[in-house]
C-alpha cells in the first residue's frame, strides 16, 4: 500500500510505520550474483567523450560524429538514436547494435509529497533492481543516485545495508539514472540542479566508476553539470577522503557520522572499527585544509540511541574548529531494525544544542517516507513482491 500524503509531524511517522508493517516481513535474502567485467555491456553512458570518439573512429566513422552524438545524448536528452536527426538514417539504424544508449530499464515509478518526490525503480541488464529518487524543491531539483546494488557496509539502521552487496553499478548505470531523472525533470518543466550520491551503496567502494560518472556529466560538450553541484556521501572510508581531496573536480563531500565516539559508532556503522572516529575527523580536517571546501556531516537521529543533549554536545566538541555543517536526519524506520524516530521536540532540541555550541546544524526530513524512499526500501519491497508472487504462482 502506498500513501500519497505528507504530514511533517508525528502523524506521518505513525502512518509510515503502519505501511511498513502491512507490506514487509523479513529482508529478502538475495543470491549473490557475480557478473564478470567482460560480460557487462558497454553503453554510450559508460563512455567519456574521448572514449566515444575512439569507439566511433574504430568502427570507421568520422570523429565529428562523437560531438553530435554526445551533444544529442546529454544536452538534448535524446531517448533513442532515431531522435538524433542530425545523423544519417543508416547510421541511426546501426548505432543501437554498435553502442546501445543504455541498458537500464524503467520498472516502476511512485510519487509522493504532492508530486514533489518521484521514486524510480530500474532493472539492470542482469535482472537486478536499483532506485533513483527525484526531489523537487522551490529552489532546486535534486536527483539521488544509487552506486551499488545493496551495500557491504551494513549500517544497523539502513535497508540497503541489510541486503548485503550484490555488485557495484557501472558508470553507465549511474549516468543513466541521472539522465532518466533529467528527462523526468524536463517533463515537469525543470532542469536538474543537484546530484547526490545518497541512494543505495557506498560511493567510495565504487570510487573509480563514480568519479568517471562525474567526469562524463561535467563535460561541457554534453550535460555540462557543475561538479560543485554533485555531492558524494560516504560512511567514512578514510583513504578515499584523501584521494577525493586531490581530484580536479570540486565535488562536495558528505560524511555519515551518526555518532561522536567509537563505542556508539561501532554499533551503528561497522566500518568504524576499521576507520575510527578520530581518524575520520582527522581526514575531514585534511580535506578542508587541502580543498578549502566545507564538509557536511549527516547524522541519522535515532530515539534513545544517539539523540541526547549530552551526545549533541559531544558531537559539537568533536567538530569544533572544522569548516562544516551538520544535517540532522530524523530516522526513517526500517523493517527488521529495532530503531525509532525521536519526537519532533527531541529532534529540534538536538539540533539546537549543536548550534548553541557554535556548529551550524539543520534538521532535514528525508523526502518520501511514505513511499519507502529511505535508502533501499522500495527495492526491498519490490524484490519481496517478486518472491511472494513466485511462491504463489
Ligand atoms: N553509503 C553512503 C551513501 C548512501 S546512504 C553513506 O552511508 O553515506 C545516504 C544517507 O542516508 C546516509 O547518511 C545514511 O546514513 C542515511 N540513511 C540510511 N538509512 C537511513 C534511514 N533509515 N534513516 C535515515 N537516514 C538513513
Ligand atoms: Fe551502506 Fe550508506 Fe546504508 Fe551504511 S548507510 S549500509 S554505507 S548505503
Amino acid at each position: 500500500m502506498i500513501k500519497l500524503t505528507v504530514v511533517m509531524d508525528e502523524t506521518r511517522f505513525e502512518q509510515s510505520v503502519s505501511i511498513q508493517e502491512t507490506t514487509t516481513k523479513e529482508p529478502t535474502a538475495l543470491p549473490l550474483r557475480r557478473v564478470s567485467r567482460r560480460e557487462r555491456p558497454v553503453t554510450l553512458h559508460d563512455l567519456t567523450f574521448e572514449e566515444l570518439e575512439e569507439r566511433l573512429t574504430g568502427a570507421g566513422l568520422p570523429r565529428f560524429r562523437a560531438d553530435q552524438i554526445f551533444r544529442w545524448t546529454y544536452a538534448q536528452l535524446a531517448e533513442q538514436y532515431d531522435e538524433m536527426t542530425v545523423l544519417p538514417k543508416d547510421l541511426r539504424a546501426r548505432l543501437p547494435e554498435l553502442l546501445p544508449l543504455t541498458k537500464l530499464e524503467p520498472v516502476r515509478a511512485v510519487e509522493t509529497d504532492d508530486g514533489q518526490t518521484r521514486k524510480l525503480l530500474f532493472r539492470t541488464f542482469d535482472g537486478e533492481h536499483l532506485e533513483t529518487v527525484l526531489m523537487l524543491y522551490a529552489d532546486r531539483t535534486t536527483v539521488c543516485v544509487s552506486c551499488q546494488v545493496g551495500c557491504a557496509v551494513g549500517c544497523a539502521f539502513c535497508a540497503t545495508g541489510m541486503m548485503g552487496l550484490t555488485r557495484n553499478l557501472t558508470t553507465g548505470e549511474m549516468v543513466s539514472q541521472v539522465i532518466e531523472a533529467a528527462r523526468e525533470a524536463r517533463a515537469l518543466g525543470r532542469s536538474l540542479t543537484n546530484i547526490v550520491m545518497m541512494g543505495m551503496g557506498e560511493p567510495f567502494q565504487n570510487y573509480d566508476a563514480v568519479l568517471k560518472m562525474v567526469r562524463i556529466l561535467h563535460d561541457p560538450r554534453g550535460l555540462n553539470f557543475g561538479a560543485r553541484r554533485t555531492t558524494l556521501s560516504t560512511s567514512g572510508l578514510v583513504p578515499f577522503i584523501d584521494r577525493l581531496a586531490g581530484e580536479p573536480f570540486q565535488v562536495k563531500l558528505a560524511v555519515s557520522l551518526h555518532a561522536p565516539n567509537d563505542a556508539l559508532r561501532d554499533t551503528l556503522v561497522p566500518l568504524n572499527r576499521r576507520y575510527p572516529v578520530g581518524e575520520l575527523i582527522d581526514a575531514c580536517r585534511r580535506y578542508v585544509r587541502t580543498t578549502g571546501r566545507r564538509v557536511t556531516f549527516e547524522y541519522a537521529l535515532i530515539k534513545g540511541v544517539n539523540d541526547s543533549d549530552a551526545i549533541a554536545a559531544e558531537l559539537a566538541t568533536l567538530l569544533k574548529g572544522l569548516l562544516c555543517h551538520v544535517n540532522v536526519i530524523p530516522l526513517n524506520p526500517t523493517p527488521a531494525a529495532p530503531f525509532e524516530r525521536p519526537s519532533p521536540e527531541r529532534i529540534e532540541r538536538f539540533a539546537e544544542v549543536i548550534r548553541q555550541h557554535g556548529i551550524p546544524a539543520t534538521v532535514r526530513y528525508s523526502r518520501g517516507v511514505d513511499i519507502a524512499a529511505a535508502c533501499g526500501q522500495l527495492r526491498t519491497e519490490h524484490e519481496q513482491q517478486i518472491a511472494e508472487s513466485n511462491q504463489t504462482g
